[in-house]
């Protein structure tokens, strides 16, 4: 057997062996698979923004001349006004000089990580950062280590022994981490940043438009130097971007290879984030609260039921260990009409496959205390 077939039939017995779903449609918190609805629980929707459609009506109807593919990449003829507005947002919302779009989170991640540390610098990630950060940490001239999830003490200890061996150093964490919900203490980061003189970045992908005060994720009014964050989550569109000084950004336009080799996104769907930041800023604050009210309700319902869970957010992982018993659970829910898959290695560590339960402000207290009762009584 070739190597291909034979890591394919390795994946197959493990349990790991992944294939896209027959998805049919998506609204109000409900997604139809393979010609069945089921209540979404997978969704990073977290708004329920993208599946509205009286939103995309009321935007469709003002955006007949938007070009539907921008044909270039930015540096070309790939640019327009609706991303100098966009840009421009953005960079207001975080309250940083300047923003830069990517086309995705992570090509934002590889991008700047793998531009700003460069031969002869280094970056400490955290463990549990997306696989964006870790492959921009691969594809850089730079050298990298990885501490231990949340552990403060063992970056600082990183820090002390392995700073001085290098020039610029870079400090990488997620806000919110998508897999776990829990938080980062940015405090700390900023004291190590400062203490050991690192650039702070942080990944506000799953916190933007969905946790804090403002809009700005959880860094908002903190001294993180650089931010990057999706436009496909929360915001219920598609892109992303990183917001920083303006010689970062400059930098970042002039170096960073997934921002430069790349068609950018079409100017329709710029224009659906602009508008949605820009003309329903409101009801993305309504909503936002709407998710807050209902993460509190779940957080309390665990809690009563003696659960305990790391998350402090909107995503609350169900941790069940092994692959097979994973995909049993899942499989379980499906047919009582939840859709929660299995989520396995790489993208969570061996021996810790789970439900990631991701709660949108469509879903429902009733519904997530079903699925408690269900895992519950299985396990
Ligand atoms: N960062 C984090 C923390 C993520 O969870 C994700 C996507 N799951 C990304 C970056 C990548 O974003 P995108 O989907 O826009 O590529």
């Amino acid at each position: 057997m070739d190597r291909i077939a034979e890591e394919l039939t390795k994946l197959k017995l493990n349990n790991q062996f992944r294939t896209i779903p027959d998805i049919e449609s998506k609204s109000d918190g409900k997604i139809v698979v393979s010609g069945v609805e089921y209540v979404n629980f997978a969704s990073n929707d977290y708004l329920g923004i993208s599946t509205k459609s009286d939103l995309r009506e009321e935007f469709l109807s003002s955006a007949n001349d938007m070009l539907l593919s921008s044909a270039s990449a930015r540096l070309l003829t790939g640019s327009s006004a609706e991303y100098n507005e966009l840009e421009k947002t953005l960079a207001d919302i975080f309250g940083k000089e300047r923003a830069l779009i990517f086309n995705t989170g992570y090509q934002a991640n590889l991008g700047v990580i793998s531009t700003l540390a460069g031969k002869g610098d280094v970056v400490f990630s955290d463990k549990l950062n997306h696989a964006s950060i870790i492959d921009g940490m691969q594809l850089s001239k730079g050298d990298f280590y990885r501490y231990k999830h949340l552990d403060y003490d063992n970056l600082e200890n990183l820090l002390e022994s392995k700073r001085g061996e290098y020039k610029r150093a870079i400090i990488v964490s997620e806000s919110v981490f998508s897999m776990d919900g829990d938080i980062a203490d940015i405090d700390r980061l900023i004291e190590l940043k400062k203490k050991y003189n690192c650039m702070l970045m942080i990944d506000e992908a799953h916190a933007f438009c969905a946790c804090g005060k403002t809009l700005a994720g959880l860094s908002y009014g903190k001294e993180a130097d650089i931010i990057t964050a999706t436009l496909g989550k929360a915001v219920g569109s598609f892109g992303a971007f990183c917001v920083s000084n303006k010689q970062i950004i400059e930098y970042l336009i002039n170096k960073a290879r997934s921002f430069i080799f790349s068609t950018s996104i079409p100017p329709i769907n710029i224009a659906w984030s602009n508008w949605l930041l820009n003309k329903k800023r409101d009801y993305i604050y309504e909503q936002k609260q709407k998710l807050e009210h209902l993460t509190k309700a779940v957080h309390a319902s665990l809690k009563l039921r003696g659960i305990d869970t790391v998350s402090k957010t909107h995503i609350i992982p169900l941790v069940i260990g092994e692959n097979d018993s994973t995909v049993k659970v899942s499989e379980q829910l499906r047919s009582m009409g939840y859709y929660i898959p299995a989520i396995r290695p790489p993208t969570v560590p061996q021996g810790s496959s789970r439900l990631r339960i991701s709660l949108t402000a469509d879903c429902k207290v009733k519904d997530f205390e079903q699925v408690i009762q269900v895992v519950n009584n299985i396990l």
